[in-house]
């Protein structure tokens, strides 16, 4: 039995050799496998990686692009408005100038047509000073017309105006 083992000492040993090492390589197979799909994992992540860093990129340049248009829309926005008010505050000047235009027409017109002016009642009109008499006492810029008959102003050496008579 001694002799046995002794004789088969040796074939045991490289049988338990060989299956040890089978296990191993058949562990390292596995492990091989294992670490190779691992690595393909890895490099599918790297890939995608690098691709979302290039859509970050991208999206970084699109959201540059839209803030340029943005800050370029923004300055029309503030010319146009700059500009509206410009032509606002023009428009308000020349409609005061109008509104200021016709309220001196108004007046002036209100101021003749406050002045007494009477015509064929058979007066005439006479300032204190002036040699003439007159139909409107508007004539000659009268200060402080008066209205008297055209004898009297006959009498008083009067004699008609070339401009109004
Ligand atoms: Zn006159």
């Amino acid at each position: 039995m001694k002799n046995l083992f002794k004789k088969n000492k040796r074939i045991v040993v490289c049988l338990l050799i060989s299956l040890g090492i089978g296990f191993m390589s058949c562990k390292d197979n596995m492990s091989s496998i294992e670490y190779n799909s691992l690595l393909t994992q890895k490099e599918n992540l790297n890939s995608q990686i690098v691709e979302m860093d290039n859509q970050i990129t991208q999206n970084k340049n699109e959201v540059n692009k839209l803030e340029t248009k943005k800050s370029q829309l923004d300055k029309i926005a503030r010319e146009a408005a700059a500009e509206a008010e410009k032509i606002a505050k023009i428009e308000a000047e020349k409609l005061a100038k109008i509104e200021a235009e016709e309220a001196t027409r108004v007046s002036q017109e209100n101021q003749v047509e406050s002045q007494p002016y009477i015509v064929n009642n058979g007066g005439v009109w006479i300032s204190q000073t002036g040699k003439k008499y007159h139909s409107n006492p508007n004539c000659s810029n009268m200060k402080t017309p008066t209205q008297v008959s055209l004898e009297d102003a006959q009498s008083l050496g009067l004699t008609p105006c070339k401009k109004c008579y």
